[in-house]
């Protein structure tokens, strides 16, 4: 057993209950740091026993200590599925820049897809964070040039804003907003495959949902969590991806 990876897999559970903290209430537009950890329904501030990542959903059965109110099964969820991403990360890249990078990006991708799933938003503060960390990153790691990443944004921008206008609907503003930060990180051509992936999950699993009639032809779908998927795959798989397209030919 590899003891860094156990301790990236603590601290990515750690770091889970706060992401947590952020899904609930930046789309409430609340302090994430103010006021302290509270149950949601009785407001009884929480003590650090119950607030243990996946321990004390289960010591708690899942329910409230002080009002009993159920604890949504989400937190447990994302606490959960943080730890292994970042030991999944790390494993792949090791504690290196490119893996603190993709932490990041692992866990606000999560964010992300979980706030505009229930909400139907991407907040702007969340858009803004991608950008900073992206041109922190881009002086780190120096692996493309500036000119290839400001034409990966305004790909970013240009194509899902030429979508929204045609498609009427399917696409929102913070969907555009996103999309032009995730152009800067991953710069130009890789953009391209990132909001064609995203795109066609998207596309395809809302004309689904239509056709099962889960989803009538009116409502909207968020496409947040789909652009948020291409936007990973193409950033942790670019490389075996595109061998493996050439090996087609
Ligand atoms: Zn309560």
């Amino acid at each position: 057993m590899n003891l860094s990876l156990v301790f990236t897999f603590l601290f990515g559970l750690v770091f889970g209950s706060f992401l947590n903290v952020c899904i609930y209430r930046l789309p409430r537009e609340e302090s994430i740091v103010f006021p302290p950890s509270h149950c949601t329904s009785c407001q009884n501030r929480l003590y650090p026993k119950d607030l243990i990542p996946l321990l004390s959903f289960f010591l708690l059965k899942g329910k409230c200590r002080y009002c009993g109110e159920i604890i949504h099964w989400r937190y447990p969820a994302v606490e959960l599925l943080n730890g292994l991403g970042w030991v999944w990360v790390i494993a792949s890249f090791g504690i290196t820049t490119q893996g603190l990078a993709g932490v990041f990006l692992f866990s606000f991708a999560l964010v992300v897809a979980l706030i505009d799933l229930e909400h139907y938003l991407i907040p702007n503060s969340l858009v803004i964070l991608l950008f900073l960390c992206g041109l922190i990153f881009h002086f780190i790691l120096q692996d493309l040039s500036l000119t290839k990443r400001l034409l990966g944004m305004t790909v970013g921008f240009g194509l899902p804003f030429l979508l929204a206008l045609f498609s009427r609907g399917g696409m929102g503003g913070g969907d555009i907003k996103l999309c032009t930060a995730m152009g800067f990180w991953l710069g130009f051509p890789a953009v391209f495959q990132a909001l064609f992936i995203g795109a066609l999950m998207g596309s395809v699993i809302g004309i689904s949902l239509i056709i099962m009639k889960i989803k009538k032809r009116k409502d909207p779908i968020p496409f947040g969590p789909f652009l948020v998927l291409g936007f990973l795959i193409i950033f942790f798989f670019q490389e075996p991806l595109l061998s493996w397209y050439w090996t087609l030919f």
